[in-house]
């Protein structure tokens, strides 16, 4: 038997379970890789938003991504939730000191419940550190918006910024435009060529932690050996399907369903 591939996701810890690190792991084991983490914050949260949020120091975020690489063999990495640029920092320079592999960075800023999951004020640490060791960045309308200054309405502009964004580093850049009205089209550019990853709209208010899965999902197509379009076109496929199964819970925002 051939050993398991691993992933690791650096990101936040989200109380209800359907965001962050809880739907990373539950992600990395629907697809079959073993799932570790480090945890870089604490939210307190329900399906209605978020009450509060602590960050961890940064000497234990450090000490939880240094452990792991001394043991263990990491095939990809997610980042997710940051927090701080302190944070953005450590995690940094010790996946380079590490030459930690096939990294993917979804540029987490605000929940959809409207907190800040990323200080304002670290955003550029965020793309001035991480991009230039992510394999994929994966900005929603939004946070590519943020990171370019553009507007961005139409597939013509979310290509615009997935040229801009992958200039400041990134090898490989997934503009997500679930947000624009119509079909549910991300753009995929890899430096050369765009493609467009068209999904079937679902009607449902059942979207909690759909980016933090995605990009999991990627991390773990990756892990696994695929090459990045391959990648990316499988973890389409598969949160398309966990937003088919999402489900009600609590009175605001359900989660999607990871194992269906
Ligand atoms: N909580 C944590 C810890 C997260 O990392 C994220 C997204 O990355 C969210 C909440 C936001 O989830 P959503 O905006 O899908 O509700």
């Amino acid at each position: 038997m051939s050993a398991m591939k691993v992933a690791l996701t650096i990101a936040g810890s989200d109380s209800c379970g359907g965001a962050g690190i809880q739907a990373d792991l539950k992600t990395f084991a629907a697809l079959g890789v073993y799932g570790m983490s480090v945890i870089t914050a604490v939210t307190a949260q329900n399906t209605t938003g978020v009450v509060s949020v602590r960050e961890l120091d940064a000497e234990i975020i450090r000490d939880q991504i240094d452990c792991l690489f001394k043991d263990i063999k990491i095939d990809a990495v997610k980042i997710g939730m940051v927090s701080s640029a302190e944070i953005i920092d450590v995690i940094g320079e010790r996946l380079r000191a590490h030459r930690a592999r096939h990294i993917v960075v979804d540029p987490v800023m605000v929940s959809k419940s409207g907190c800040h999951l990323l200080r304002p004020e670290s955003r550029e640490e965020l793309v001035k550190v991480l991009f230039p060791i992510a394999e994929v960045v994966t900005p929603n309308l939004f946070e590519a918006g943020v990171i370019t200054g553009m507007k961005i309405e139409n597939l013509s502009q979310m290509e615009e910024a997935a040229v801009r964004i992958h200039e400041l580093g990134a090898k490989n850049v997934v503009v997500k435009g679930g947000h624009l009205t119509g079909e549910a089209v991300d753009v995929l550019y890899d430096g050369e060529c765009f493609r467009h990853l068209r999904g079937r709209r679902i009607e449902t208010k059942n979207t909690h932690g759909t980016g933090c899965t995605f990009s999991s999902a990627i991390a773990a197509y990756l892990a696994d050996g695929h090459p990045v379009s391959e990648a990316v076109r499988r973890a389409k496929e598969y949160i398309t399907g966990a937003i088919e199964h999402s489900f009600s819970l609590g009175r605001g925002v359900g989660p999607t369903d990871h194992f269906y």
